[in-house]
Order: C-alpha cells, then structure tokens, then sequence
C-alpha cells in the first residue's frame, strides 16, 4: 500500500498552481521525477519544492499589492 504510484508525497503541479488549478503530480520511479499530467510539467522533488515555494512567495506579493491598492 505504501508503494503507491503517486510517490511518498502527493505534491501539486506548481505550474498548474499559478493558473489557480489544482492538479496533483504522478511520480515516475524510474526517473526519480514528478510530473503533471495536464500541462506536461516535470520536475524532481527539489525542483518541485522550489517552484512551491516561489509560487508562495509571488502569492503573497499579490495579496500585498492588491490590499494595497
Ligand atoms: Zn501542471
């Protein structure tokens, strides 16, 4: 049960994410990479991780441009 196909972790397409789409990745063992089906995003976790993380950041850039406007 814990060798599932989608990986340890089920992480979001962080590309998807920044068009406010919801899309989780599937993990491809042999590659070691995370990928998304809808936009043909791949990435390993790291990357994955990081671009997570950007998105978060330009996020709040948003909100702090918006209330401030
Ligand atoms: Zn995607």
């Amino acid at each position: 049960m814990a060798q599932g196909r989608k990986g340890k972790l089920n992480y979001r397409c962080p590309r998807c994410l920044m068009r406010e789409i919801d899309m989780d990745m599937l993990y491809d063992r042999e590659a070691d990479e995370y990928y998304c089906l809808r936009c043909s995003f791949v990435g390993d976790e790291q990357e994955v991780l990081r671009l997570n993380a950007q998105f978060r950041e330009k996020y709040r850039d948003r909100t702090k441009r918006i209330t401030s406007f």
